[in-house]
C-alpha cells in the first residue's frame, strides 16, 4: 500500500492530522488503540468526498467515526471524523429531524423538545444518533415506535467511488433498505432524516430491585415483562464492581440490580404495572413523569470515557438459571462484570412496509453483557467468556445485536452475526456492487469478510 506523501488533500477545508502528532484521538471507548494514518475532520459532504477519493487513489482503508462508542481498534488507513458535522434541524410541521453526522442525541432530543417532539433516542445522550441509527437502534421507546432506522426518511450518502448519493425509498431502495441496519457498511452519511414524535412525557424509573438472588430476580422479571403492554419498554441491569481501587467508593466491591421502565401509558396503568412487578422491586421508587430529553438522568449511563467490552444475543426466552451457575465468573474480582437483559418485541417485531435488514425480528429478549477490562485482560479471552455467558442465558440464541457489540471482539462476535442469512447474501451482494475494491473499513468488520 502506497504512503499519502503529505497530510495535504486537494480542496480539503477542515483539520487533517498524521499519525504521531501530538493529540489524543478522543472518544468514549479506552479499551481500543485507534492509531490512523491520517484523520481527516470534515467541514462539509464535499470534504468528505475529496477525503474518500484521495483515500482511493492511494488504496487506503477508510474508517468513520463520531464519538466512538462503537470504535474498535484500526491501524493505518484514513479516518474520517464526523464530529464537526453537527447541525440540526427540526420541522415541526411534518415532524422530521435532519441532522449532520457529528449530531449527539443529547443534542437532538434537546432541538426536538423545542417543538414537543421525541426521537427513538437510546439510554446516553453521548452516542452518536447516526452511528446508532444506522445499527438499528434499540429505544426505551421501541417497543411502542419499532427500531430508530425503521423511522429513517432519507440519507445522503458518499460511497467510496467519491460519489454523494441521496437514499430514499423511492430514489435508492436497495441502499435504503441496506442502510436501515447495516449502514456503515455502505459509506459515509452526510445527513439523515427521520421521524419525530408528539412525546412531551413517559413515565419512567429505575426500580432497585430487592432479591439478592440474580437468577431469582433475572426469572420473574422475565416472567413480569412477557405480559408488559407494547406501550412500555423495559430491560434488567445486574451489575458487579469487585473490590478494586481506582473504583468509586459508593459502587466498589458492591452489586447493584435495577428494573428500569419507560411508559407511555396512563399514569393508573403504570401503577398497576410497578405493582405487578411484586416483591422484586422496591416500588417506593415508582415511575415519574419525565420529559424524553431528561430520560437520559434516569439510565444514568457513564457520561466519560472508559474501557469496556460487549456481546448481545437475541433470544426467545432467558435461561435465569445461567446466572446462578455462572456465579463466580460475573462476580470476578479483577474487572467489572455487567448484565443487561432487555424486553424486546412489540412494534420491534413488524419490519416497515419498505423493507430493513434488521435481524432477530422475532426474538422477545436481549441478553447482554459489559466487561470493564483492566489492561492486562486480553480482548480475546473476554470475547469467549462474554460469547459462553450470552449463550447460556439465551434460550434458542437467535442472533448478535449490533449495536450493544462493543471493543475488541470482532473474531468472535462480528458483524455478520447480526442478520438473517437471506438478508446477509442480500447484504454482501450490496457492498460488492457499492464498494468492490473494499475500501470501507467498517469498526464491525466487512459483510463480506473482507
Ligand atoms: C453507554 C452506551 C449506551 C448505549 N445505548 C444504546 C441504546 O440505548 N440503544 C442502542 O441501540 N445503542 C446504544 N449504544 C450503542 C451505540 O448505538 C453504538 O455503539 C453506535 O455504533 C454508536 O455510534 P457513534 O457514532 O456514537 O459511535 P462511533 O464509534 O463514532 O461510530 C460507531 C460506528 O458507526 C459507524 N458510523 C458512525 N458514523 C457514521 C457515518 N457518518 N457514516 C457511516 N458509518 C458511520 C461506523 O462504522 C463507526 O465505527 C450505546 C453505547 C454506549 C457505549
Amino acid at each position: 500500500m502506497n504512503r499519502p506523501d503529505s497530510t495535504s488533500i486537494r480542496g480539503f477545508r477542515g483539520p487533517i492530522t498524521a499519525e504521531g502528532a501530538p493529540g489524543a484521538l478522543p472518544s468514549m471507548q479506552t479499551a481500543v488503540t485507534v492509531r490512523p494514518e491520517l484523520t481527516v475532520e470534515p467541514l462539509d459532504s464535499d470534504d468528505v468526498a475529496r477525503a474518500i477519493g484521495h483515500a482511493a487513489e492511494r488504496g487506503m482503508p477508510v474508517s468513520v467515526t463520531s464519538t466512538g462508542h462503537g470504535a474498535t481498534s484500526l491501524t493505518g488507513g484514513l479516518l474520517i471524523r464526523t464530529h464537526r458535522m453537527s447541525a440540526i434541524t427540526i420541522d415541526p410541521d411534518t415532524r422530521v429531524a435532519e441532522i449532520g453526522p457529528g449530531a449527539t442525541w443529547d443534542q437532538v432530543t434537546a432541538a426536538a423538545a423545542r417543538h414537543g417532539l421525541a426521537p427513538l433516542s437510546g439510554t446516553a445522550g453521548t452516542v452518536g444518533a447516526v452511528g446508532y441509527s444506522l445499527g438499528g437502534g434499540i429505544s426505551p421507546l421501541s417497543r411502542t415506535f419499532g427500531y430508530a432506522a425503521d423511522h429513517l426518511v432519507d440519507l445522503d450518502l458518499v460511497t467510496p467511488d467519491g460519489r454523494l448519493r441521496h437514499v430514499s425509498a423511492e430514489d435508492d431502495p436497495e441502499l435504503f433498505w441496506a442502510a436501515r441496519g447495516a449502514g456503515a457498511q455502505l459509506g459515509v452519511v452526510t445527513r439523515m432524516a427521520f421521524r419525530l414524535f408528539p412525546i412531551d412525557q413517559v413515565r419512567a424509573g429505575a426500580l432497585p430491585v430487592i432479591i439478592d438472588d440474580w437468577a431469582e430476580a433475572a426469572d420473574r422479571f422475565a416472567t413480569w415483562s412477557a405480559g408488559i403492554p407494547d406501550h412500555t419498554g423495559t430491560f434488567l441491569s445486574l451489575k458487579s464492581f469487585p473490590d478494586l481501587p481506582g473504583l468509586p467508593e459508593v459502587i466498589r466491591g458492591k452489586r447493584t440490580a435495577t428494573v428500569y421502565v419507560t411508559s407511555l401509558g396512563t399514569e393508573s396503568e403504570a401503577v398497576d404495572q410497578v405493582r405487578a412487578l411484586g416483591g422484586l422491586v422496591d416500588r417506593s421508587a415508582g415511575l415519574a413523569p419525565t420529559p424524553p430529553a431528561e430520560l437520559t438522568a434516569v439510565f444514568r449511563e457513564p457520561a466519560g470515557p472508559h474501557p469496556f467490552q460487549g456481546d448481545a444475543m437475541a433470544t426467545s426466552g432467558i435461561a435465569a438459571q445461567a446466572l446462578a451457575t455462572n456465579a463466580p465468573c460475573l462476580e470476578a474480582e479483577d474487572r467489572p462484570q455487567f448484565v443487561f437483559i432487555h424486553r424486546l418485541g412489540g412494534e420491534m417485531a413488524a419490519a416497515p412496509d419498505e423493507g430493513s435488514c434488521i435481524g432477530n425480528r422475532d426474538a422477545e429478549y436481549l441478553a447482554r453483557i459489559i466487561t470493564g477490562p483492566g489492561p492486562a485482560h486480553d480482548p480475546a479471552v473476554i470475547a469467549d467468556e462474554q460469547d459462553r455467558l450470552v449463550r447460556s442465558l439465551s434460550i434458542e440464541p437467535a442472533g448478535r445485536v449490533l449495536n450493544f457489540l462493543f471493543g475488541d471482539n470482532r473474531g468472535v462476535a462480528p458483524a455478520h452475526d447480526c442478520y438473517a442469512p437471506d438478508d446477509l447474501r442480500r447484504l454482501v451482494d450490496i457492498t460488492a456492487r457499492v464498494d468492490p475494491d473494499g475500501l470501507l473499513a467498517p469498526a464491525r468488520g466487512r459483510l463480506d469478510g473482507r
